[in-house]
Order: C-alpha cells, then sequence, then structure tokens
C-alpha cells in the first residue's frame, strides 16, 4: 500500500516533525516548507544516496557545487532572461493569478466560485508572459533599480555546472564521455505553487550534466532514462507508481532533441489515471546548445558572435579523431523534494493491531530511513537499565544512526518508531541485567527477537544491509 493522498502525508509530517510551514508563527509565506529533525535526516540521505550512485560507484562523473548567484550574463546566454517565464493569466472577477498551462490544478480563492479550471465562474484575461527568475541586487551601495547591480537567485543547478565545464575538463584531465554533478538549492518565483513540497518557489535539485560525442547522446540517454528508475526503486519506491512520459515536439525546450519525464503517482485519489501522475523528474538530451550559447566563437548565420561577453570557448578537442566540437548533454534533473515526498507517499502503510487498532508504518529502505535503531529502557526509573540503554546507544551509533528514547510506555515508544520508519527497535528489560541480551524488534514484521549484546552490532548491521 502507500498513502492514498498527499494530505496523509501532511499531516503526518506535521504531527512526527517532517516538515512544517515556513514561517508559521506569522501567518506562513505561500507554500514555503521547513524541514523539521526527521525530515533533514531523510533529504540528507536522499542526497547522499544519488551522490554515492552517480559520484562514488561511476567513474565518469565529477562533483561540483557552484554559486546560487553569478553573474547575469549565465542567465542571458542560457535563455532564462527571455524564455524563462510562465503564461499567466488574470481573473477579473476572483483577482485570482493563474498558470494558464496549470489551471486544472488550482481552486478559484473566491469560495462561492467553483473550480478555476472549468472556466464557469473565472472570467480570465489573455495570458501573459511571466518570468520566474527571482532578481536581487549585489553590492552595498546599489539601488533596488540598478540595472548595474541586477542578479538573479538561480532558477536551476544546471548552468553552473555547464560554466564550470572547462575547469573541471581541464583539472580532471576528464575525456569524452563524461559528467559534472551537483545538489542545490534552486529558486522559481512559481505563479501556482502548491501541492505540499511537490510545487514550491526554493527547492533543491539534484543535477547532472553528462558530456558525450553528438552520436553518443541518444543511447547514453536511454542510458540513465533506464537507470533513474532502478536508482528509484532502489529508493523503495513501487514500479506500478512510476510511469515515463515523452515529451511531445509541442512541449519540448528549443533546445532539446529528446526529454522524457519519469512521472510519480502523487495524487492517486483523482479518478482519471492518467492525472494521477505529475513530474518527478526530467531527462533532457539538449544537444550542445548550452556550451556553444557560453563559448565566445560560435556565430550566428549572418557571422555575428552569439556570445559577446564570454572569455571562453567551451569546445572540445578530440585527440583521436583531431576534431574540435560542442560536446552533446544529456541532463538528469531530479527534485529533492518531490523525491522526498514520493518515498514518504510510497513507504507509507497502514497495519491493524491486536486491539482491532490502526497504526501507520513508513517502510522507508534502511538506507533512508532518519533513525537506524532505538533502544528503549523498559522501564526508565530504574538506574542499571536505563545506563545499560544509553550504553548501548553509544556503542552503536559509529555504525548506525541511533537514539535513546524514554518518553513513554513501550507500546508508545514503538507505535513512534513505526510511524517515522526507524527500522529496529532495541528494548532493554529487567532479564536484560542477568542475560546481557536484549529484545529487537522489526518495523515491519513487529516480530520480536532476544539478541545477546555481544552480537547485536553485527546483527544489526546484517539486517540493514539487506
Ligand atoms: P514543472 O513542469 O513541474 O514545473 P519543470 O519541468 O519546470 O517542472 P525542471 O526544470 O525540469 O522542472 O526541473 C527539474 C526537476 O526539479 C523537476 O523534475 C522537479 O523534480 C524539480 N522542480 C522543478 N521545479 C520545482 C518546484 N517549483 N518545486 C519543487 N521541485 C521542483
Amino acid at each position: 500500500m502507500s498513502a492514498p493522498n498527499i494530505e496523509t502525508i501532511v499531516s503526518l509530517a506535521k504531527r512526527r516533525g517532517f516538515v512544517f510551514p515556513a514561517s508559521e508563527i506569522y501567518g506562513g509565506l505561500g507554500s514555503s516548507w521547513d524541514y523539521g529533525s526527521l525530515g533533514v535526516e531523510l533529504a540528507n540521505n536522499i542526497k547522499k544516496s544519488w551522490w554515492r550512485w552517480l559520484v562514488h560507484e561511476r567513474d565518469d562523473i565529477e562533483g561540483l557545487d557552484s554559486s546560487i548567484i553569478q553573474n547575469r550574463q549565465v542567465w542571458k546566454y542560457s535563455g532564462h532572461e527571455t524564455t524563462f517565464s510562465d503564461p499567466l493569466v488574470d481573473c477579473r472577477a476572483c483577482k485570482g493569478r493563474f498558470r494558464l498551462d496549470k489551471l486544472q490544478d488550482v481552486s478559484c480563492p473566491k469560495e462561492q466560485s467553483a473550480n478555476a479550471g472549468s472556466g464557469k465562474e473565472c472570467d480570465l484575461t489573455e495570458a501573459r508572459e511571466f518570468n520566474l527568475m527571482f532578481r536581487t541586487t549585489v553590492g552595498a551601495v546599489s539601488a533596488e533599480d540598478d540595472e548595474s547591480a541586477l542578479a538573479y537567485l538561480r532558477p536551476e543547478t544546471a548552468q553552473g555546472l555547464f560554466i564550470n565545464f572547462a575547469n573541471v575538463l581541464n583539472t580532471s584531465r576528464r575525456k569524452l564521455p563524461f559528467g559534472i554533478a551537483q545538489i542545490g538549492k534552486a529558486f522559481r518565483n512559481e505563479v501556482t505553487p502548491g501541492n505540499f513540497i511537490f510545487r514550491t518557489r526554493e527547492f533543491e535539485q539534484m543535477e547532472m550534466e553528462y558530456f558525450c560525442r553528438p552520436e553518443d547522446a541518444p543511447h547514453i540517454h536511454q542510458e540513465f532514462i533506464d537507470a533513474f528508475q532502478e536508482w528509484f526503486y532502489s529508493l523503495g519506491i513501487s514500479a506500478e507508481n512510476l510511469k515515463l512520459y515523452e515529451q511531445t515536439k509541442e512541449e519540448l525546450a528549443h533546445y532539446a532533441e529528446r526529454t522524457v519525464d519519469i512521472l510519480y503517482r502523487f495524487f492517486p485519489e483523482r479518478d482519471d489515471e492518467e492525472k494521477q501522475f505529475d513530474e518527478l523528474m526530467g531527462i533532457a538530451n539538449r544537444k550542445d546548445f548550452d556550451l556553444k550559447a557560453h563559448s565566445k566563437k560560435p556565430e550566428d548565420r549572418e557571422g555575428k558572435r552569439i556570445n559577446t561577453d564570454s572569455n571562453e570557448d567551451l569546445s572540445y578537442f578530440d585527440e583521436a579523431t583531431k576534431q574540435r566540437f560542442y560536446p552533446y548533454v544529456i541532463e538528469p534533473a531530479v527534485g529533492v523534494n518531490r523525491t522526498l515526498l514520493a518515498v514518504l507517499m510510497d513507504a507509507y502503510t497502514e497495519k491493524t493491531n491486536d486491539k482491532n487498532e490502526t497504526r501507520v508504518i513508513l517502510k522507508l529502505k534502511p538506507e533512508l530511513a532518519p533513525i537506524k535503531v532505538a533502544v528503549l529502557p523498559l522501564a526508565k526509573n530504574k538506574p542499571e537499565i536505563v545506563s545499560m540503554a544509553k550504553d548501548l546507544k553509544r556503542q552503536l551509533l559509529p555504525a548506525m544512526r541511533t537514539v535513546y528514547d524514554d518518553t513513554g510506555g513501550i507500546g508508545k515508544l514503538y507505535a513512534r518508531q513505526d510511524e517515522i520508519g526507524t527500522p529496529f527497535c532495541v528494548t532493554v528489560d529487567h532479564e536484560s541485567l542477568e542475560d546481557n541480551a536484549v529484545t529487537v524488534r522489526n518495523r515491519d514484521t513487529w516480530e520480536q527477537e532476544r539478541i545477546n549484546v555481544s552480537e547485536l552490532k553485527n546483527y544489526l548491521r546484517g539486517r540493514l544491509e539487506k
């Protein structure tokens, strides 16, 4: 089973400390969210998994961490200044503002009105383009409207990878094909954010640009489409909740040859199965657009340089063929927050206990679980039991994230750990003081095993790696 809707996850996330509404004490700030103690661990574990799988386990990808604020020229030549916009419509009746291509996802703010998408109550204006980049100014003396100080918060991490192509190529002594990867915040002044952490104005991306010969691009593209599905499976996301979507010619960005989105069933409650799915990530073949756009040499049809501000030529010299060309780029771009939402939705399970009560179990993969082991004392007023439990916590911690918890009766503590996805609970009881053994309880099966303390670490390690 997985979560019946996003609302179920919103309430679990708030109840247990995964995600809170941002600025809540001041009434919030449209679709901004803060990650609590468990949310930040889960997000970190997702990022670690991606980084290890791409940057560490493969031998052809370098890591990078570029600035959020770059020279404005980056966004001029990437095309974002002129084309990174959404069609915006206003409603003359309810005064709402909507993204024309997402009308079906929003409700008219006027209570008595029907859904904006129905078009019945809303009286929409002609669409106009609204640039999604957040503007800021750089430097202490700059005035708000000083064009020369204008800068943007990056709307994607990708451009930081392109502009460092030559730096990485020269310092790593790479040959094609190879990739550069980074994880970081991106900002988009979305017209209609919403659906919890699905669409926010500040979010985090895990992006990789894989540079290759033009003729290799189609099959490398396909390999990454296949590989990323496998990666999502490895995070515990089930195949039935994932779907591929091939962008149509009309939907493709002007520079893209082919783009395939991996969709997740974020909206299982919708009647129309098609509408249950929405984008989790995109994998694009961007051809040689980006490296050319940031290079000083390429010329347009009239022989004019397309980039008169760049100091660099980002072409590649192939020693084997003695040819110079601009590599093609395959770009798999994943959202951390959407992945976290998909992981939570897929891990959500309900189980009935022997008292006929419904319990929530978050069946997270051990690799992603914020806490791997909770050590619980059966009697917190017995100093020997407490001390043995705290000792065990310290012994296990270097190998696995372990917490000590004595904030309730054992039933409550088990329920809490099930709900936050902790794979194992270790209980220290009166007998433990005699036989130096503890009870290990499995989150998913609720089975309990008695394990000697001397074998505990190895036992847990073996189970967590499965
Ligand atoms: P959408 O069509 O949903 O607006 P997009 O196609 O513009 O997304 P990309 O530019 O391809 O998104 O960004 C890559 C990934 O970054 C997306 O697949 C998504 O996971 C994530 N992402 C993009 N915009 C947002 C956002 N506003 N909030 C959260 N995640 C986002």
